[in-house]
Formats: C-alpha cells, structure tokens, sequence
C-alpha cells in the first residue's frame, strides 16, 4: 500500500506521521526482517542494563566495528556496575583511550558510582530515573529502558533519525529543536505494545544496516511500502546535508624531554581538551616550522613545567583533526639541562618511567608519539579519533 504522497510535507510537530495501517504493516516487515539480518553483537548477548548502557555511550559517535574491541575489553577488566564504581579514573580513561569524546569515560564512572552508593548497584527502570543519572540522556535512559527491560521508550539516534526523516519525509534540519520535536514524535508514534527491545534495535539495526547515509539500499529494505521518502524519491535527498565544516588550522609542537630513563609528562586539567588522560608537554606555537621554533618551544616548556631544556630536534609531525581543529603536530626531543617540578605544581607534571608510559592513559595522538620513542604499548589497536 503505497503511502500517501499529501502527507509527506506535513512538518508540523504532534502531526500524526502513521496511520494504524502503516505502523501495523511497519512493525511486522520490520521484525521480520531483524530475526533474519540481526547481528551476533557482544552487547546483544545478554539485557543485563550494565552491559547496554556501556554498550549504548560506546556507541555514540562511534562506529560498531570500533566499538566492539573495546566494549569487550571493557568488560572483560570491569564486569559489573560495581567494579566500574570501585576502578580508578586512570584505569576508565585507559580502557577508553582512542575511542575520543573522554568526557563519556568520566561520566559512566560518576554514574557507576551513583547506581552503587545511592541505588544499591541497581539500574532504575524508567526513563525519567536514568536521566537523573550524570551522562544519561533522553537516548541513553530509552535505550537502557527498552532494550534492558522492555520499557515501552522511544529511541532516536544518528541511525534512527535518518530513518525516521526518510519514512516520514521531513525535509528540514532533523537535528534542530523543531525537528527533534517531529522525530521524536514519530519514533513514539510508531512504538508497539510489546517487544520493544527487539523493536528499537531493529529500527537501529535497519538504519545501520539498510537505510545507510548516502546510498539507502532501498532495494534490500522491507519498509519501502511505508517509506513516504522512498515514494517520493527523495531518498538521497533526506536527511537535508548538514553545512559543511569550516575548518581552524592551528600549530602545536610536544616536546619528549628525558632524564635518566624517565620522560616528562603532565596530566590535562578538567577543563582541557583530554581532562584526566596524559600527554607529553604540548602547546601551540606561532612560529612558522621547527627550525624557528625551537626557541618558542625552550621558553614554553619552562612556562608550563618549571624545565629547562636544551635545543629541541624534531622527531616527526603529525596531522589530525579535533573537533573543528586541523592541527598540525610537531613532536620534538631535547634533553634536560636545568629546573624542577614546582612543589605547589597543580597540574600533575611528572617524570615518569619510560617503562610505564603503556599504563597511562593518553590521548590518540600521545600514544602515536610515544610509540616514536620507543615506549611499547600493551594495546596497540586503536583507532584515530579525538586525538
Ligand atoms: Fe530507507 Fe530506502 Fe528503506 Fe526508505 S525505503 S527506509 S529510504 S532504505
């Protein structure tokens, strides 16, 4: 039953995007299509809402052949709620290095530690309880609800909200507020009474799967009898592109400095770019390339650390992206030659063991340059986001 193309513009938040026919015609195709194309994931092997909830903030941003390493690994070092609220920060942090976005790391730890001191290590049901839960949002609480207790929640994701603007049409920004109001209304709209686990982790799995960013495999997907895009032909055109980037380009320079078998290494501040993890001392540097650098660099390092090095040579450089920067990395080495750590130092500047360095969390772009002088890693697979 082909759907009806006049509904197709009605962008008006609380319109009703599903006639009973549909959603009934919808749902079946839909569960149907899942119990043959469902992925054997490790976070689908059990609804224990621990695992779901590390399994749902991995996902965010990040894509599934990445997270299903690390959500492994994760679960395997902290099997429960409890152990997550027992573990130290530098351990979260390291199990999350190269995934990015730490500020979820810090987050899952405080809310692991809520659930056991206030909640007696027991996950709340609905989804107004989770959000009260730090890093829980209104997608976060709905996935946990419904996947881990079959709560009858909505969920809207990446995924999910270009399926949902595809079904229904909507051919303006999905992620503005108005949008948002619309998607979330169909994603409700559309909920059966029963089954819901299996049913938002269909629609995601379909999004995911199916109804891809820039080519949908209409042909391979059970809903084009209810997709208005797909009616309309406007599949390539919906969701509308998001406005291109505009890009800062910025220089920074970290420099190794070494004393007897230890290097020079400071813990970012809360309010840093990598707040918790680890880095080689590291600063922006005005001066156009290393050569005329050095200088800048020597008088930088003493500004931030309290040392004195001698003239810095450049070991590599390195591009990468972070957020809307693109930056250009040069890694130098230099030896020590004067200065100590400032007693009162606030910043957690260490001399630490070469040897050790596998065991501190750092960002992406730290580990790359630790790696360049020699400091082994005992976990090398790790993907280059965040820095
Ligand atoms: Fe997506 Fe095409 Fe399926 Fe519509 S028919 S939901 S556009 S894959």
């Amino acid at each position: 039953m082909p759907i009806a193309t006049d509904r197709i513009s009605d962008e008006r938040p609380g319109a009703p995007h599903f006639t009973a026919t549909h959603k009934q015609r919808l749902r079946r195709k839909l569960f149907a299509w899942y119990a043959r194309n469902a992925r054997d994931l490790p976070w689908r092997r059990s609804r224990d809402p621990y695992r779901v909830w590390i399994s749902e903030v991995m996902l965010q941003q990040t894509q599934v052949a990445t997270v299903r390493d690390y959500f492994t690994r994760f679960i395997n070092a902290l099997p429960t709620v409890q152990s997550l609220a027992a573990a130290d920060e530098q351990q979260v942090l390291r199990l999350w290095e190269g995934l990015g976005y730490y500020r979820r790391a810090r987050q899952l730890h405080a809310a692991a530690k809520k659930v056991v001191a206030e909640l007696e290590g027991e996950f709340p049901r609905s989804v107004e309880e989770l959000r009260q839960l730090p890093g829980i949002g209104r997608y976060t609480a709905g996935a946990i609800a419904s996947i881990a207790f079959d709560q009858r929640a909505p969920i809207l994701e990446a995924n999910t909200v270009r399926l949902f603007s595809r079904l229904i049409a909507y051919r303006s920004d999905p992620l503005s507020t108005a949008g948002q109001r619309v998607l979330w209304q169909a994603a409700e709209d559309i909920l059966p009474q029963k089954n819901i686990a299996q049913f938002n982790q269909a629609l995601m799995e379909l999004g995911s799967l199916v109804c891809t960013p820039s080519e949908p495999k209409c042909n391979d997907c059970p809903l084009t009898g209810v997709c208005a895009a797909f009616t309309a032909g406007l599949q390539t055109e919906i969701p509308r592109p998001k406005q291109k980037r505009q890009y800062t380009k910025v220089r920074e320079a970290a420099i190794c400095v070494r004393r007897n078998g230890r290097v020079l290494m400071r813990q970012c501040g809360a309010n840093e770019r990598w707040a918790g993890l680890w880095d080689f001392p590291r600063f922006e540097i005005d001066a156009e390339g290393p050569l005329f650098a050095q200088k800048e660099i020597a008088t930088k390092l003493r500004k931030q650390t309290g040392i004195a090095c001698g003239d810095p040579t450049l070991i590599t450089s390195i591009r990468h992206g972070v957020t809307r920067y693109r930056i250009t990395l040069d890694f130098f080495q230099a030896p020590y030659v004067a200065g100590r750590i400032p007693s009162t130092d606030q910043q957690g500047i260490r001399w630490v063991p070469t040897a050790e360095l596998p065991d501190l969390p750092l960002s992406t772009t730290g580990r790359k340059l630790a790696q360049q002088i020699g400091a082994s890693t005992t976990q090398t697979r790790f993907v280059s986001r965040g820095g």
